[in-house]
């Protein structure tokens, strides 16, 4: 390409034809729509180069500002945020764009020509805060991922709450007089007691949509009209708060409420100190563990790191117990699940300001309270491998609450847990320690090679499964980190397995008493719940 007008010499020419040549050229950059957020735009540079007689293209080239949340009225020291960003350019066709976020970016930005379909643009035109691209159409918008916006948020609720099992309950309103909606999913005829009780939410952080398109995939999944689905309602009483900052997200906010607050960590304040949202949050809390603690708790986030993690609470900041239930119940997330692995966890110590802290102070390790953050980027930093989008963070919904069932020893419609027998022959010595993340009450492990295990169901469907076997890792933390990078070496620390391993499949020839039998590979092999998950009809 041969430059026609460089910068420099248009700068010096006459300002009357600057001006007319940057009418001409400049694109019309805007937010204001539901959810849109835009700071400022500063026209860098624009440019002409001719490519072949008769045909040009232009050059523009743009610095972004974010948008900031409004400043924070109770701790002042804390600077408003501005990640979030949600705009549209139209006059963009055929030009080459050239954008520099100054407040933030992630590699591969999420785009759509008509505001509905999105994806992300390559690595090579989107690399972080730097993006340059050649746009099809003359309209583009651009935002930090799919937007999830307070009116799909209320078309999803209605969808939801057509479904049997599910009813909704308005426990308080927002600052600015929006519902904060509770779903409560649930069998009513299985009796309270003999269900698993959990609380999720998300959210609290306008930006993080990835975060709500987990609570969806793991809702759909949770309310549907399938027989998984049904058996969950049975055996589970969910409380789901999909949107716990109503107004952040109806203002394109970034970390904030309409105030400036940033909910996530008021929780450890007095109510005269705090906003409406986590008082409402906080009464809910209270009225539903008045009798009974539940029994997990997630609070759905995303996080700008190249991987999606669950943050662990250290050992030395709760309990053994509670590290080891931690450890367990993400190595199942992790199982069978390509979005994360043991090695993505992060670690910190519990504190009253989370919601998190709030159970651990009102129910120790009787609740397993955890901050899931799904990413806007790759997973497990692997940037030649999968990247985030809608429908696979909607599967890793549906997975995360597999693993919920899992982890209480709930069998479902063509996937049956079967815990190891409490009494064992010789060869075999029990773990129930917390340094191993062993599911349920123990495993087991080998004192010589070829020592059997004999695993019981009583009443299997007939069909071709594929067995799983628990393997109970090692529950390790970092000692001077938040993840298990070493600050001084920088290498990692391997975890190693903790999940679901693939042993082998089998066929079951009629309905009724199933047997299985593992013969310990080697001394030290460990043995603990089995997993059988039906085969498909294709593979029956
Ligand atoms: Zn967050």
């Amino acid at each position: 390409m041969t430059p026609m007008k460089s910068r420099f010499p248009i700068v010096m020419l006459a300002a009357a034809m600057l001006l007319t040549w940057n009418t001409r050229a400049q694109v019309r950059f805007d937010a204001d729509f539901e959810g849109g957020s835009l700071g400022t735009v500063e026209l860098l540079d624009s440019t002409r180069f001719v490519i072949t007689p008769g045909d040009t293209v232009t050059h523009l080239s743009y610095l972004i500002t974010g948008k900031h949340d409004p400043d924070n009225p109770i701790d002042t020291s804390l600077a408003a945020s501005a990640n979030w960003y949600y705009f549209r350019m139209t006059g963009v066709k055929d030009k080459q764009i050239f954008l520099t976020q100054r407040d933030n970016g992630v590699a591969r930005t999420s785009y759509s020509y008509d505001g509905r379909t999105w994806d992300h643009l390559p690595l090579a035109e989107s690399t972080g805060r730097h993006i340059r691209k050649r746009f099809e159409h003359d309209t583009v918008y651009i935002a930090l991922y799919t937007p999830y916006t307070w009116s799909y948020h209320l078309r999803r609720m209605n969808t939801w709450s057509a479904r049997p099992d599910v009813t909704l309950d308005t426990i308080g309103y927002s600052h600015e007089g929006r519902p904060m909606q509770l779903m409560h999913i649930t069998d009513p005829s299985v009796p309270e007691n003999q269900k698993i009780r959990i609380w999720i939410h998300g959210r609290q952080h306008p930006s993080e949509t990835p975060g709500s398109y987990l609570l969806d995939g793991l809702i759909d999944y949770l309310t549907a009209d399938t027989p998984e689905g049904r058996s969950l309602r049975q055996q589970i009483d969910a409380y789901i708060l999909p949107i716990a900052n109503p107004d952040g997200v109806a203002n394109g906010l970034s970390r904030s409420n309409a105030l400036g607050v940033n909910q996530e960590i008021n929780f450890g304040r007095s109510d005269d100190s705090t906003v409406v949202e986590v008082r409402v949050m906080k009464r809910a809390f209270e009225r539903l563990t008045k009798d009974r603690p539940f029994d997990l708790v997630l609070n759905s986030h995303s996080q700008l790191a190249e991987s999606a993690t669950f943050w662990m609470h250290r050992r030395t900041s709760t309990s053994p117990v509670y590290f080891r239930k931690l450890w367990t119940y993400t190595g199942l997330v992790c199982s069978q699940n390509p979005c994360i692995r043991p090695e993505d966890m992060n670690f910190s110590d519990v504190a009253p300001r989370y919601a998190e802290g709030w159970f651990w102070d009102h129910a120790g390790d009787n609740t397993v309270a955890l901050t899931i953050e799904t990413t806007y980027n790759c997973y497990s930093f692997d940037r030649d491998g999968l990247w985030a989008d809608n429908e696979n963070i909607r599967q890793f919904g549906e997975r995360t609450m597999q693993a919920i069932a899992e982890y209480f020893g709930l069998s479902l419609p063509g996937r049956y847990v079967i815990e190891t027998p409490e009494q064992m022959k010789n060869g075999w010595q029990i773990i129930n320690d917390d340094a191993h993340s062993y599911l349920g009450t123990e495993a087991w492990r080998a004192t010589k090679k070829g020592a059997r295990i004999n695993y019981r169901m009583d009443n299997l469907p007939a069909g071709r499964y594929e067995v799983y076997q628990f393997v109970p890792g090692h529950c390790i933390e970092p000692e001077h980190s938040y993840n298990l990078k070493d600050p001084e070496t920088g290498k990692w620390t391997d975890p190693g397995v903790h999940g679901w391993v693939y042993l082998e499949t089998v066929e079951q020839p009629s309905d009724g008493r199933f047997r299985y039998s593992y013969k310990a590979k080697v001394a030290g092999d460990t043995a603990d719940a089995l997993l059988l998950i039906l085969c498909p009809p294709s593979k029956q």
